[in-house]
Order: structure tokens, then sequence, then C-alpha cells
């Protein structure tokens, strides 16, 4: 594949622009080029191994940085958050999240925002810390006291439904 000629428009990454942005070729070594001068900012630079254009020539570049020529630029990426791994029943499909109902450890859940988590343990206020694919979460559900509640609703309910609920047949 010919490389655009001298004094043609081509693409590459400009540090200063910050992006792709259009070029034009000032100077070429063979079919190889060497410098490039941006058409926003007119800074002069050689073409980045990010380029277009230089994917064929990616196997120079690669020589070059592995002799140390590149500085690392780690501190842009922000550092991934350490999540605890967690164990779960993969044959037991996740339960779509809910505050009102209570999830236990090792319990997969899906949530509408978050997407498909993993309980990771029960705080002591009666919530839950769920390890989502980036992040952790703390989110809200049942309390162990509200299943008293319940049960005392439960035979409210069953107490005044006696008089129109069909006779249970025994045996
Ligand atoms: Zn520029």
């Amino acid at each position: 594949m010919a490389t655009p000629a001298v004094g043609e428009d081509i693409e590459s990454t400009c540090a200063k622009c910050g992006g792709l942005v259009w070029h034009v070729v000032v100077a070429k070594v063979g079919e190889k080029i060497a410098k490039v001068q941006c058409k926003r900012c007119h800074t002069s630079h050689r073409p980045r191994s990010t380029d277009p254009h230089m994917a064929g020539t990616a196997k120079v570049q690669k020589v070059r940085a592995a002799a140390g020529t590149s500085t690392p630029r780690a501190k842009r990426e922000p550092a991934a958050p350490v999540l605890p791994d967690v164990e779960f029943d993969a044959a037991v499909p996740p339960r779509p999240y809910r505050a009102s109902e209570r999830f236990e450890v090792g319990q997969r859940v899906t949530h509408p925002t978050f997407g498909v988590g993993v309980v990771a343990r029960s705080t002591p206020d009666g919530k839950i810390e769920v390890r989502f694919d980036a992040e952790m979460r703390t989110l809200a559900q049942a309390r162990p006291a509200s299943t008293l509640e319940r049960r005392s609703v439960a035979d409210a309910a069953t107490f005044t439904g006696v008089s129109d609920a069909p006779q249970r047949n025994k045996g």
C-alpha cells in the first residue's frame, strides 16, 4: 500500500490538538512518512504508531518501544478497583433485584442500572453489598424483622378470609 506523498493530507494523532486530526506530509524516507504537520496547530512531529497509515509499519514501532524510548503513561488511566471474588452457583439463575426481597450471599441478582451482580455479603444494618462487573454497590434489602410483620398480616388475611374461602376437604 502506497503512503501519501509529501504535501498530501494524512490523518495523524496530534498531541497538542488531542486526537486524530488532518496533517500534511512534510517529509518521507522512502515509502515511510517521517514527518507530518498538523493543519490545525501547525506543529510538526513524527507520525504516531496509532495512526491509520502506520498499520503496516507497526513492527518498526514495536521494536522502538521495546528499546525503551516510549514513556509509560499509566498516570492518565484510572486504576481498576480491586473487587473481591465472590463464589456463586452458576446453575442458579440471577434474580431480579428488589429492595423488598431478601438475598443471600452468593445469590446473583440482575439490577436495571448496574447489570448482573453477585451478593458479596450482607451488612449489619440489613443491607447487601453486591459485586457488579466494575464496582461494588450497597443495596437495600428486606429486613429480617419484616418476616414477623408479614406473618401477622398473613394471619389477619386468613382470618378475614375464612368466611369467603372454600372449605378444604381433609383426607
Ligand atoms: Zn495539532
